[in-house]
């Protein structure tokens, strides 16, 4: 069965049972501070399950790309060794909110897997927790007991809280988990050992393939466990696994899923798969992580140094570097792969089809600069070898190389043994160990559990009609971390406040108690679809009616930036074509921030026509119509553009302003107008094919302007009397400026040459040699000029020029060529010795060297002694 049909029966399969199917959701988590990746299938329901929004429906079926390179999930180092972890994997799952729970969910899978699958019930093992005391949690009998009605007992495993206890995060929904697991080894390999003492060990062909979670219970901060309202099922199961044996294959890797890039990466790298384990490695690393990547950019997280970015361009690092030193790649090569994982995926996710432009040009790139990176990294790391004492490179060494270069630090230790030497690992794990604490002292946050005054999971936003509204305080928490010391998160019933998401910043404020008080709200973010306001204390009476009211000029501002974001969308589309698309966005309350596709540098001319059109829509004053609700599809056949990587539900605002339609949950100005004027302030690259221009708008224009003029009247006043034609003065400036540096070079010239008819009538006959050790105020340029034009006229000179300028003294040797022979005299060798008396150094030629230094006292001295060399 291919893996398309396979995936699909999944779907079908609990579709007539009644779930609804529902898209992935991006694999980029961008509004949830708690996480940058989506690594299972339930991360998008989460606001379901913590109770803060209700879902449309109460059984749902997926299939989720998944990442797992960070945090509480990170497989990246087993990935490529083992043959059944993936960075990026598609998780299968059906999900119940409150309605079935553990018979169905226990029957259904089971069902699915020996009857429509027709897996041989033989190779399947299913896990049940068995309790743990410490937490009076008991043995999960009510799953074990529906088990035991379809499975033979002994194919029942009890689990521990490791294996089979579920939790979300430290705090939080969590429950027992019930898994199922096949063992796909030969019959001989069966007979020596039996599949039940495998189950969970780590064996490549005794794996997990589903895991079924039965949400119970919440953790609170203290660590103690309290029974949901109400219960749910989340279950996952990995799509590649699941392939591997309907495909009767011993390795994900072998699966339809894999095998055309496989083939792919055999041909451009005359590598062959299955030969050599090194290879073997190598390859699957490059096909897994082509695909995390891939789907990483077309969802809008590119390669970069921070965040979610730098964990992608760590991905691609990793396989960049496998291709260098295993399959001897020196020259991009992953990006030509994007085209096989296209025409393999791109039914099931269109958005690589879209995007393809984007992820082959930012693969190509990161892939040049990093083999860059890797060749600079070998140069620094023959040096650190050809100074080192001893046998063995520091850790700290090693480190400074992986830490500041990139340059990965397996392959250091790979080249050090191939070269005979050591690597102080421990040191080098000692040293990432300090940067790992540093970083994450830096950003713990302790979370205290939520008290709860007013039973409301749902907040109202009312921000788009109104900046202050009476609220009352549902619940609230204290967060805790080390750089921002300690705060509360306060959660209303209704709110004015626009939390921090689509690209905008969050509103800032103030809440007033009935007395007067005032409690500041220094900024507001979504978590799980929750607005959560932060404030450095709490309102005295906690219980009190409060003004909410919101930072208006921050709003306006902001708002001014976000419409002024549309039109400039707009306009690039209209200047630049219809490929522009955007890949980032950051509305400010100060400035602007819009990154888009686009293949060259936006010339001046094209900036001017943007900044005019944009400044068009502004002067025709055009005003905001927006709706709240309108059918996604709808909105889309208006010509609002939806943005991969973005998550909308069924029902989208629209933001329109003239023939500008956006998506857009942001803030925004009654009408153009109010944006004032648009200023474009920087364009430059963010990545390959990614440009990013940098805007300001309303207040911020008109500093920019006040700023400006006031800068001109500077000028004109520091003109004075041409104040008239300030450009036609500073022209005449310039022209004077040239004029006299010309005539001061001639004077000088003439000073020279009145100065060597001097010199040269003080040349004094000391044997043999024409002599002269004098101080001169010269600049050097001149004084090696002069030297050499008294060279020319005689074949026995030997002159010792001092000068002094800007508090440095130089010494200036020159000695006929003759001389150097005849007397064996050194310009270089002289002006080493004298440039002690003067305390500086320098050298150069036997004819003409110099020296500068620090201690004009010492002049007389070395004028003085220069006569010592030919007496
Ligand atoms: P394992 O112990 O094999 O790492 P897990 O306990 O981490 O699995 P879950 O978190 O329960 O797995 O995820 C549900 C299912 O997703 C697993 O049963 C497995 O089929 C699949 N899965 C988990 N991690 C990966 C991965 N890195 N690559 C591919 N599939 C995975
Ligand atoms: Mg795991």
């Amino acid at each position: 069965m291919k893996s398309r049909e396979i995936r699909k029966q999944f779907l079908d399969f609990f579709n007539d049972k009644g779930h609804a199917i529902v898209p992935s959701a991006p694999m980029v988590i961008k509004d949830d501070p708690t996480l940058m990746f989506t690594n299972a299938g339930m991360n998008q329901f989460k606001e379901f399950f913590l109770g803060n929004k209700a879902p449309k429906n109460n059984r749902v079926t997926d299939t989720q790309k998944c990442l797992r390179v960070s945090g509480k999930h990170n497989d990246l180092e087993e990935v490529g060794k083992d043959t059944y972890h993936h960075t990026m994997f598609e998780m299968l799952g059906n999900w119940s909110f409150g309605d079935y729970f553990k018979k169905d969910a226990i029957a259904w899978a089971w069902e699915l897997l020996t009857k429509i699958y027709k897996i041989d019930k033989d190779i399947l093992y299913v896990t049940v927790f068995e309790g743990a005391d410490a937490e009076g949690l008991p043995v999960d009998q009510e799953a074990y007991d529906l088990w035991k009605a379809i499975v033979p007992e002994d194919r029942i495993i009890l689990g521990n809280k490791n294996d089979n206890f579920w939790e979300m995060g430290d705090q939080g929904p969590c429950g027992p988990s019930s898994e199922i697991h096949v063992d796909i080894r030969s019959e001989e390999e069966k007979a020596k050992t039996p599949g039940k003492d495998l189950v969970n060990q780590d064996h490549p062909q005794v794996v997990e393939i589903w895991n079924l979670v039965f949400m119970e219970f919440n953790r609170k901060a203290d660590g103690s466990l309290e029974k949901l309202p109400a219960q749910h099922v989340d279950t996952g199961m990995g799509f590649e696994r699941l392939c591997m044996v309907l495909q009767d294959k011993k390795s994900n890797y072998d699966t339809d899923v894999f095998t055309p890039l496989i083939r792919e990466i055999e041909t451009i790298t005359n590598a062959k798969y299955n030969k050599e384990e090194e290879i073997n490695i190598a390859i699957r690393v490059i096909a897994d992580h082509v695909r995390a990547v891939s789907f990483a950019i077309a969802d809008g997280q590119l390669p970069s140094n921070t965040g979610a970015g730098y964990v992608i361009r760590r991905i691609l690092r990793r396989a960049i570097r496998y291709g260098f030193t295993f399959l001897n790649q020196k020259e991009p090569f992953i990006y030509k792969l994007v085209d096989t994982l296209i025409k393999q995926m791109h039914e099931f996710f269109p958005e690589l089809k879209k995007e393809k432009n984007i992820i082959v040009n930012v693969i190509k790139e990161e892939e040049s600069s990093f083999l860059r990176t890797l060749a600079q990294g070998l140069v620094l790391l023959d040096n650190i070898i050809s100074t080192n004492d001893g046998k063995i490179i520091s850790g700290a060494k090693a480190f400074e190389l992986y830490d500041t270069y990139g340059f990965p630090i397996d392959l250091t230790a790979l080249i050090l043994e191939e070269k005979g030497y050591g690597l102080d690992e421990e040191g080098f794990l000692e040293e990432l160990e300090k940067q790992k604490n540093r970083s994450r002292a830096a950003t713990k946050v302790e979370t205290g559990d939520w008290e709860v005054l007013i039973d409301d999971p749902i907040e109202e936003f009312v921000g788009y009609d109104t900046l202050e509204t009476q609220v009352r305080l549902t619940r609230y928490r204290k967060v805790a971390s080390k750089k921002e010391g300690e705060m509360y998160q306060l959660v209303f019933n209704i709110t004015p406040f626009y939390a921090e998401g689509g690209g905008q910043v969050g509103d800032k404020g103030y809440l007033e108690s009935p007395n007067g008080d005032v409690v500041y709200i220094i900024d507001t973010k979504k978590e799980n679809n929750l607005i959560i306001h932060l404030s450095k204390n709490l309102p005295k009476n906690l219980n009190d009616t409060f003004k909410a009211v919101v930072d208006t000029k921050q709003r306006n501002r902001t708002a001014a930036n976000h419409t002024a974001t549309h039109l400039l969308h707009q306009a690039l589309r209209s200047v630049l074509g219809s490929h522009v698309e955007q890949k980032g966005s950051m509305v400010h309350s100060g400035y602007l921030r819009f990154d888009f596709s686009h293949f060259s540098k936006v010339t001046a001319e094209e900036l001017t026509q943007v900044e005019d059109f944009v400044n068009a829509r502004i002067r025709e004053q055009l005003p905001l119509q927006e709706n709240r609700a309108t059918p996604f599809q709808e909105a889309v056949n208006q010509g609002a553009m939806a943005l991969f990587g973005e998550k909308y539900g069924d029902l989208v605002r629209t933001v329109k302003f003239g023939e500008s339609i956006e998506l857009c949950g942001g803030t925004h100005v009654k009408n153009t107008g109010d944006i004032w004027h648009f200023i474009i302030t920087g364009e430059s690259a963010v990545a390959a094919g990614v440009r990013r221009i940098e805007a300001i708008t309303f207040d911020a224009a008109k500093e920019y302007f006040a700023n400006q003029t006031d800068a001109y009247n500077q000028v004109k006043a520091v003109l004075k009397s041409n104040a008239t034609d300030p450009v036609k003065a500073i022209t005449a400036l310039q022209d004077e400026n040239i004029a006299l540096k010309k005539q001061v070079e001639q004077l000088l010239k003439d000073k020279a040459k009145g100065l060597k008819t001097e010199l040269k009538a003080m040349l004094e006959d000391v044997n043999g040699v024409k002599f002269l050790a004098t101080k001169v105020a010269l600049d050097q340029g001149s004084i090696k000029d002069l030297a050499f034009e008294m060279g020319n006229e005689y074949n026995n000179l030997y002159l010792l020029f001092a000068s002094e300028n800007d508090g440095k003294v130089m010494l200036t040797c020159y000695v006929s060529k003759e001389m150097v022979k005849e007397k064996n005299l050194n310009a270089g060798q002289i002006v080493r010795e004298l440039g002690k008396l003067i305390q500086g150094g320098g050298g150069g030629q036997p004819f003409f060297a110099t020296a500068g230094g620090r201690n004009p006292e010492g002049i007389p001295e070395a004028l003085k002694k220069a006569k010592d060399y030919i007496l």
